[in-house]
């Protein structure tokens, strides 16, 4: 397999994201990374984001590969979330575990712009840390979703495109355990010391897996698939 020389990463602040950095720090020479503010509800996370891209440049020989960071604001999502979803839909939301500012197509949007300063960048590869096995509810996550926006970037710009999603079929447990063969306890200790996760933005309450609010479903998330690298772990 030849590796492109270099990628950007999409890039939150949260732990799925931040084991998408180091992965792809392993893997290409030149690793740029974007941030996207939206209102999020956890917008917590965006200024975490300079601290673990501190914290991970220190591992290996990644200060060398880590370049630079974009953010992007685009604050007519968050307007958006605020007025499409109706009350019974946001229970439903809830429900389902995910968060109030959903937006749907949110990461298509996320991958639009992505490719536009990937364009400028030269860089052929986006690196995101969507999901099927966690989240099966969101229909912008999926790996056929990701095929198709790959085609139809690399189409609508004229310009290969390759989406690379390391943590497509990977649960949370599984998440835990590939930030530890990419970085060791060094990259684990930064995911729990400073990656950010929680739907609430708590940034006070310190756990074993990290801070955040412990209740809502990516705190639940989170812990369970901890618990479980550490079960898994210790055998
Ligand atoms: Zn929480």
């Amino acid at each position: 397999m030849t590796a492109a020389p270099s990628a950007l990463v999409l890039f939150s602040g949260g732990q799925d994201s931040t084991v998408c950095l180091a992965w792809a720090l392993q893997r290409y020479q030149h690793v740029e990374t974007v941030g996207f503010q939206y209102g999020q509800r956890h917008e917590v996370e965006l200024a975490q984001r300079g601290i673990i891209r501190d914290e991970i440049a220190k591992l290996g020989d990644w200060v060398a590969r880590l370049g630079p960071d974009t953010m992007i604001a685009l604050p007519e999502l968050g307007r958006l979330s605020e007025t499409a979803l109706t009350r019974d839909r946001e229970i439903a939301f809830e429900v389902n575990g995910l968060p109030n500012t959903f937006v749907p197509g949110r990461n298509l949007l996320f991958l639009t712009y992505a490719a536009a300063l990937a364009y400028r960048r030269g860089i052929h590869t986006l690196v995101g840390g969507m999901c099927e096995t966690d989240y099966s509810g969101y229909p912008d996550c999926r790996q056929a979703t990701m095929t198709a926006m790959q085609d139809a970037l690399s189409r609508g710009l004229d310009y290969p495109l390759a989406i690379e999603t390391p943590l497509m079929f990977v649960d949370k447990a599984g998440t835990w355990a590939m930030a530890e063969t990419l970085g060791g306890a060094a990259l684990t200790d930064i995911v729990i010391a400073h990656s950010h996760t929680c739907y609430l933005g708590d940034r006070t309450h310190k756990h074993a897996w990290g801070y955040g609010c412990g209740a809502c479903p990516a705190c639940q998330l989170r812990a369970k698939g901890y618990l479980q690298w550490r079960g898994l772990h210790a055998l």
